[in-house]
């Protein structure tokens, strides 16, 4: 299997993964960049899945499923581009043989979805859409953030080896931030230089893993005191509990410079 980032708009990714014959792709926000690479690539387009309905996820859909035959799938409970197959917690998709489960995660929207197979050529792989960014979380546009607590504690508790195939590369932004909550944080520093020659390069700091998340990432470490002590020193009051610690973050992010 090969996993590949196609870069689309100014920092969204399309992931394909393909067999080399038979192609998925994760929320395809546009077509033509699509259609042109599998063409490329002479890969046939086997099914879209889709995490949420916003449109830089959903707006290549109509035109893939037209050109391809593709089958669609994509959350049970947000507006999507019919005909579509809609899938929720527990379901489980196959798609180029492989099973799919699918993990509800509100928060960023209402109905956010994401994909977790255990085993892609031997190593788990999710596709979590706009809920966990490398180094960061979606903004709560529908959710709260107790849901969003919950949505992120539950893909923090995929295995670690798991490849975390995020939508967008916002890495660079976020461990700016980051960096900011935790200075002291050693690993971050350095995955920040690393991610920073990568981006200097214009190569993606995607796919990431579980394991590095509970590492850097600030908004899976709202248990941690250092993390909780920084969010108390933002905003007074912040810190007592872990919503309390992620709803801080999240507004401080949201006004990060
Ligand atoms: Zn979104
Ligand atoms: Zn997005």
């Amino acid at each position: 299997m090969t996993l590949f980032p196609l870069p689309a708009f100014s920092d969204n990714y399309i992931w394909v993964l393909h067999d080399g014959q038979r192609a998925l792709v994760v929320d395809p926000g546009e077509s033509d960049e699509v259609l042109a690479w599998l063409a490329d690539q002479r890969l046939d387009l086997d099914t879209i899945l889709i995490t949420h309905h916003h449109a830089d996820h959903t707006g290549g859909v109509g035109a893939l499923r037209r050109a391809t035959g593709a089958r669609v799938i994509g959350p049970a409970d947000e507006p999507m581009p019919e005909p579509l197959l809609r899938v929720g917690e527990a379901d489980t998709v196959s798609a180029l043989g492989l099973d799919w489960s699918v993990i509800r995660v509100p928060g960023h929207t209402a109905g956010h979805i994401a994909y977790f197979c255990p085993d892609v050529d031997g190593q788990p792989l999710v596709f979590c859409g706009d809920t966990l960014f490398s180094a960061g979380c979606g903004r709560l546009f529908e959710g709260t953030p107790a849901q969003m607590l919950d949505s992120l504690t539950r893909l923090a508790q995929l295995p670690g080896t798991t490849r975390v195939c995020c939508t967008h590369e916002y890495t660079l932004s976020n461990l700016r931030f980051a960096l900011a909550v935790e200075p002291g944080n050693t690993e971050l520093t350095q995955h920040a230089a690393h991610c920073a020659q990568l981006r200097a390069g214009n190569l993606p700091t995607l796919p990431s893993s579980i394991w590095l998340e509970k590492q850097i990432n600030p908004f899976l470490r709202t248990h941690v005191p250092a993390v909780a002590q920084a969010a108390g020193a933002h905003e007074p009051g912040a810190g007592s509990d872990t919503v309390s610690v992620l709803a801080t973050l999240r507004e401080w992010k949201n006004n990060f410079k």
